[in-house]
This record gives C-alpha cells, structure tokens and sequence, in this order.
C-alpha cells in the first residue's frame, strides 16, 4: 500500500517577508496557515487586511494569532477575554468571513524576521477557537 503524505505549515506574527512568502508557497502548491496578531511589538501594526484577503484567496487559511501578540498565562479574564475573543472577530471583520484556528504564544521571544522564524518554533500548539 502506498503512503500517503500530508504536509502542511503555518507561519505566526503578520511578517512583512509573507507577502514572499505566500508567493513562494503558492507556487509549490503548499497549503499553510498564517497566524496573525492584530497587532505587533510596541502596538505596530502587521499584515494590513487587504493582504490576508489576498492569502485567503490564494487558498491560505488565516487564523488568530491574539491582538496585540500577548503571553496569555497570567492575564485578568478581561484582558485573556480581548486577547482571544476580540482577536478572532476583529479578525473575521478584516477578512469578511469566519476565522477557525487559534495560536497561542507560549513564550516570550521576538518577531520573526525573513531568515529567523523562532517565533513559529515557540507555537507547539494548535487550538481551534
Ligand atoms: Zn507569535
């Protein structure tokens, strides 16, 4: 019997290189999942929404990513409340459809920049929202 292999991959924090990097991706016909902050490090903003509607149509999903890319563990209700909940429907606004995937952070580490992703490697769980 044959083997059959299923690959996916995901890639956190709205980087300016997933522009490159969807490009790339769609080329090899590689499915992913970008995983989205509503905002960045010091409030900046990521990835505007015309560019995940843009990966949505290139077949990517979008997921939740927090809004403002927060360590969760030790947040008020309120804060944890904003961080996950407002995140996937602020989310879904941007996009103009649900959003169904959720990354956690679970460690505090820096951005990824276009050769590091050490951010994605600190993201060892995927929940659905
Ligand atoms: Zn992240």
């Amino acid at each position: 019997m044959d083997k059959i292999a299923i690959v996916t991959t995901s890639w956190d924090d709205g980087h300016p290189c997933d522009f490159r990097l969807a490009d790339e991706l769609a080329q090899r016909n590689l499915p992913a999942t970008f995983y989205v902050p509503l905002t960045g490090e010091g409030n900046k903003s990521v990835l505007p929404g015309e560019a995940l509607r843009t990966f949505r149509k290139l077949g990517f999903e979008i997921g939740a990513h927090t809004v403002s890319h927060r360590i969760l563990r030790g947040l008020e209700q309120k804060e944890l409340s904003r961080e996950v909940r407002d995140s996937k429907r602020m989310l879904e606004e941007l996009l103009g459809s649900e959003v169904h995937m959720f990354y956690r952070l679970r460690s505090a580490v820096g951005f990824r920049g276009c050769a590091d992703n050490a951010d994605a490697r600190s993201h060892a769980q995927l929940r659905p929202v």
